[in-house]
This record gives structure tokens, sequence and C-alpha cells, in this order.
């Protein structure tokens, strides 16, 4: 999974029975459900084959809140079973047997783990619904990792135990459903469609997904045959190419880089709305965010690139090869995010390789420095160690051990243990073993120790040019050089550092610099000279949106008696898709009293509409946001904050109830 910011960190802890896995071995699984949207109900049927592998008298599968109606142990339905909302305890003198199969019919309205998207929108026919119904998109979708699969199929919240799940789903037939594995049957029904999945490997059941919606979607196949399934909504072909346009090399790059094959029988990403992260690697199927469905403008700045690469490299680290608890985190995102480097790499270069890396040793240092770091084997460490730290831990073992010796014992490391679950000493042991050197003394540095060493990775990134001369070049004490470093040949990322200490050295040169050090020209240079007006009005015409969004509001503050001249040359720009762009343009034209007054009325609506359920969440923030400053957030508007408090995505529901608090306390 790839977090948009920080995350709690995901502990699994089993209460009493923790070793199920010791006695029984559940092997495959052939799920029927039925998904009925607008009540939110899953009505389901799931027959799990298992073998016991030593006398136990009972056992449990993991299901929460839901009503079983039919328990059936090996053909016998006066089945014993006792069930407490959170496992279904099935009690039997179990003797070591093979093939023992057991049915359970249930019905549930999951409460996580399943999301039901704009089932019940509104429709109406006023003309800021019209304007909103484009953005309804009726979706269901699942998140198992964090959230618990058991909350829609009675299944496994323990990780060791894996199983081959094949789903068959029924739906509506006028939507598009998509699981983990290969579509083997598509069975039309009067007004559904059952779409059968096939899987024919095991798998943990956090990782099971589904993703239904209107959805078209393009193949392409990688070098070694894969086909990848690449889903787009109907209306966004033409965001399709930006969207997508490394997938396939990635794929490629991925399956050879890591030297075995990919595992599964086809690979498919799919953008939904509102989801809770950036992505997540389901098996064979990731979901992720609509925020990277982007048009070629977006591209520059926010990119599918890196989440893309770090999915997919789940596929091998999270999915094949699977942790066996919160302690080995990093065996799946530290090895993730390490992989996505790898792609960039490959896709933008080395500096930029290097770039990140030396980023992530940046947070890493500040972490520390605020007393917030840990171990890398600390089971509560933060998202940025596991991910960053993790990723960094591998630079620093493959520098130390070689090209060759890593390789060797990343491919061993995988084949030893697919389909099964790891733990840190299955790959360091690897690479001891190949290697044949002892790496007692870096495991305590980069894995034990609580400290990131800084100065390690430092020493490490001074291997690379481009990293030399950015922390060569400095002008916190200004010297003769500051004057000409900003229009030289040094990288653009030195002269963003640049930008930033000596903007005042900013002249009409420097703006003929690249797109990047232009919007860090918008950024830092924010009380503009008269003679840099012209050059400072050009980066309204950038093709990206962070310039432009930047630019408009700077000129808007620097030059009062042209913001009408702004607002009409950015009037129909809208932006990423939170509409970034768009939601500043309508707050500037509010303030503007000269500017259109005729049009007040509606461009209020408009910005005060965008706080509807129906819109993504991202762009509803962006809204209430400038409706919040301009004290304008009404009824209709604090009534759609309200219903925004309880919105699924944590983030989003507690900036709702900050901002509620805020106008309470400011009536009062
Ligand atoms: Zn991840």
């Amino acid at each position: 999974m790839k977090f948009l910011s920080i995350l709690i960190v995901l502990s699994i802890s089993f209460s009493g029975y923790s070793q199920q896995t010791n006695f029984v071995d559940f092997k495959t699984a052939k799920v029927n459900i039925a998904i009925h949207p607008k009540v939110k109900e899953v009505i389901g049927q799931v027959t799990y084959s298992f073998d016991v592998l030593k006398p136990v008298d009972s056992l449990f599968i993991d299901a929460q809140n839901m009503a079983f109606n039919k328990v059936v142990l090996n053909g016998t339905s006066a089945t014993a079973y006792r069930y407490d909302d959170k496992k279904l305890w099935i009690i039997h003198p179990f003797r070591p047997s093979k093939d023992n199969v057991i049915t359970l019919d249930y019905t549930t309205h999951p409460k996580k783990a399943m999301y039901f998207i704009d089932w019940n929108a509104q429709e109406g026919v006023t003309s800021s619904d019209l304007l909103q119904k484009k953005y309804i998109e009726k979706q269901v979708w699942t998140q198992g990792q964090g959230k618990y699969t058991s909350n829609w199929l009675p299944s496994f919240d323990d990780m060791k135990e894996k199983v081959i799940f094949d789903l068959n789903i029924t739906f509506d037939k006028h939507y598009e459903v998509i699981a983990n594995g290969r579509l083997i049957n598509k069975k039309e029904n009067d007004s559904t469609i059952t779409w059968q999945y096939d899987m024919q490997q095991p798998m943990s059941s956090y990782l099971l997904a589904l993703a239904i919606g209107k959805y078209n979607k393009k193949v392409k196949v990688s070098k070694s045959g894969i086909p990848l399934d690449l889903y787009y909504y109907p209306q966004d072909s033409l965001k399709f190419e930006p969207t997508y346009r490394y997938s396939k090399r990635i794929f490629d790059f991925l399956e050879k880089e890591i030297g075995v094959p990919y595992a599964w029988q086809n690979y498919k990403e799919v953008p939904v709305k509102d989801f809770l992260y950036a992505g997540m690697e389901n098996t064979s199927t990731t979901i992720f965010s609509y925020a990277f469905v982007i048009d070629s403008t977006a591209f520059v700045d926010k990119n599918y690139v890196n989440v893309n690469a770090h999915e997919l490299a789940h596929q091998w680290f999270g999915d094949l090869v699977t942790e066996t608890s919160g302690t080995h985190h990093w065996l799946q995102e530290g090895f993730a995010t390490y992989y996505a480097l790898l792609a960039e790499r490959e896709v933008f270069g080395d500096n930029y390789y290097y770039w990140r890396l030396y980023e992530y040793a940046q947070e890493l240092l500040q972490q520390d420095q605020v007393n917030q770091g840990s171990a890398l084997l600390d089971s509560k460490a933060s998202s940025t160690t596991f991910y960053k730290r993790g990723a960094w831990v591998l630079h620093a073992l493959r520098e130390k051990v070689g090209d060759e010796v890593f390789k060797k014992a990343v491919k061993s490391y995988l084949e030893k243990h697919r389909f099964k679950n790891v733990e840190t000493n299955d790959f360091i042991g690897e690479v001891e073993r190949i290697c044949g050197k002892d790496l007692k003394d870096f495991v305590a540095t980069w894995l034990k120790n609580k400290l990131f060493p800084y100065d390690d990775a430092l020493e490490s990134l001074k291997q690379s040019t481009f990293i030399q001369e950015y922390l060569m070049v400095d002008c916190e004490v200004k010297t003769s050089k500051c004057d000409d470093y900003l229009v030289s040949g040094i990288s653009d990322k030195a002269k963003i550092k640049l930008l930033s200490q000596i903007p005042d050295r900013i002249n009409g040169d420097v703006f003929r610099n690249s797109i990047k050090v232009r919007q860090a020209i918008a950024k830092n240079l924010t009380t503009i000279p008269l003679g840099l007006k012209r050059d400072y009005e050009s980066l309204l015409e950038d093709k990206s949106y962070i310039t432009i969004e930047t630019a408009l509001y700077n000129l808007w503050v620097n030059f009062p008696d042209d913001r009408s001249k702004y607002l009409q040359k950015t009037k129909d720009i809208q932006g990423f898709n939170d509409k970034n762009i768009r939601t500043l343009w309508l707050a500037l034209a509010l303030n503007t009293p000269k500017f259109e007054p005729e049009n007040k009325q509606r461009f209020f609506e408009e910005l005060r509409n965008y706080t509807n359920p129906n819109y993504d969440f991202n762009l509803r923030q962006n809204a209430f946001q400038y409706l919040g400053l301009l004290h304008a957030c009404d009824s209709i508007c604090q009534e759609n904050l309200q219903q925004a408090t309880k919105h699924h995505n944590w983030r989003f529901s507690k900036f709702s109830k900050n901002m509620l608090e805020t106008i309470k306390q400011e009536k009062n």
C-alpha cells in the first residue's frame, strides 16, 4: 500500500487462538456473492476446503457482523458453531485429515473494507444538480489491508493463512466487475451478470479485492506475455495516455530487475473515486486513487509513475511473499519503495534516483531530530521508517555486497518462500549465504539502531556528482558566485535550493530557466518587483497547474489594478482533479468587486456546489477551505460539511470536524 501521507502503522494482533495455522490449513475458497449497493448489502456463500494437521476441537473463520443462514461441514448441516460477531467457531472433534469442506451462507452490511460510492446520490433537475451529475461515479470497491476483508467475506485476518480464492460476483449488468485473477466467464441473468474470476495460486485474505463501476479498458501485453488490463472511466479517454504512460515499461523493467517471473495470470490497474490511500497492491489487481488519473499538463507535477511502480513491486514483495507480522513490514514497504525508485531511475534517470534518496535521508534525519524515529524492526515504526528507511537499507546493502550478490539473493529469497510468509532473517540470511559474509554489523546499524545512519547515507550519496554539486552550491552566506548561479549550468535542483535563499537575485534572465525552476520562482518571489511584472505574468502560460495556481494568487495580491485581467486570462483552467485552480479562481473572483459583479452569485453557487457529497473529497476540501476563508460557509455548505464529518476517509472527516468546530466558535 502506498499512503498519501502519514499512516497509522498496521499491527495485527490475534486474540486467543493465534496459531490456528499450526492445526489447520485452508486451501481453496469458492466464493459466490451478490452485492446490492443501494442497501449496502452482501449476500454470499463461501466454500472452503481444508486439511486438519493436528487434532483440535474447534476452528475459526474471521467474520465481522454477519448473519449466518447455514453452516455445513463435510455435508452435515447439523454442524455445531458459535458466533461472537467477530469469529465463527466451528465446534467439532477434528482429526488429522485431508480435503474437508465447509460451506457458509451469510448476509452482511459491511461498515468498512467494502465501500459504496454515490449510489444514493441526488440526480435532480436544477442547474447545479446537472453540473454535479457528471461527477457521480457509482462504484463499489474494497480495501483489505488495515480494514480486514472479513468485513465482507468470512476469511482470515491472519496473513499467514494463504488460500486460492475464486470469486464469483453477481451485480447489475450495466457495470464492470473487476476482481483478483482471470475472468473465465460472464454469465448473463435477467438484470445481472455473474462474473467468474479464477485464481491459481494462494494469497492472504487482505489482498482480496473487487472494484465495480463504469469502466473502459485497454490491454497491453508485457514482454513476458502477461496481459496488463488498464482501466479508465469512459469520459477519460484523453487521460489514458499520460496516466498509464509508463505502465508497460515499468512492468517489463521490474520483471527483469527482480529476476523472478510475475506470479499471477494477469495484472489490472483500476482507478476509483474517494480511495483511502494512493494505491493498494491487491493480488493481480491494483486499485489506485483517481487523483492520479491525469492529463499531460498535470503529469509535470503529479504523475502515477511512483505509485504505479510501488504497487506493482508489491506483487512480489507482499503478495508473493508476505510478512508474518508488522515487525517485518519493511519487507513489503521498504522493498516496494526501493523497487519503485529503481523503476523511476529507469524512466527519469540517475540524478532523479539520487535526488529521491537524498530527500528520503533528509526526512529520516528530521524524524530523528524530533525524536520520532525508531528502529526498522519496530512494529510501531512510522511509515517514513518502513518505507523510506527500508528503501535506504536496500540501497546501502546493494552497495555493500554488490549488484550480483544482491540480485541473486533477492531471487533466491523469493523463490524459496513463494506463496509463503517471511521474516527479516529469511532475506538477510539469504544475502549472507550468497556473499559468504556476516552482516551483523550492517543489521545493527541499518535495521536495529534507533537512529538512521545519516552520515553513512550522505557518504553514499556523494558518489553522485549531481548530489555533490547540490550540496556544494550554497548561498546561505552570500558570495560573489551567487550572482551567477541562477543563470549558470548547475542543475535545476541546485537552482531551486538557491531561489529560496536569494530570491532577491531573481532577474529577467532567471525566468529563462526550465519549467521546474520557474515554478520555484513562482513560489519564492511573493513580492514581485515592478520590473519583473511582465516576466512573472508569463508564468500563467506554463504547462504546470501548480505554477499557474501560485502565480495567479501572487499576481492578484501584488497588482490589484490588474486583477480582472488575470481572472479573465485564467477563467477556463480547472487544474488537477481537485480543481486547484478553478476553486482558487472562484474565491479570487468573489473577492474582486469590479470583476463581473453580475456573476457573483453564480460564482458563489459554483464554489458552494463543490462541497456537495457527489464530488471527490479532495475537491470538496478545497471548496470548504475557500468558503471558510471567505466566511461564506452558509447553511447549505454547513450541511455538506456536517455530512463530510462521516466520510470514510479519516483525514477528510477530521478536517470537516475541525472546520465545523471553528465555525461554531466564530458564531459564539
Ligand atoms: Zn506499499
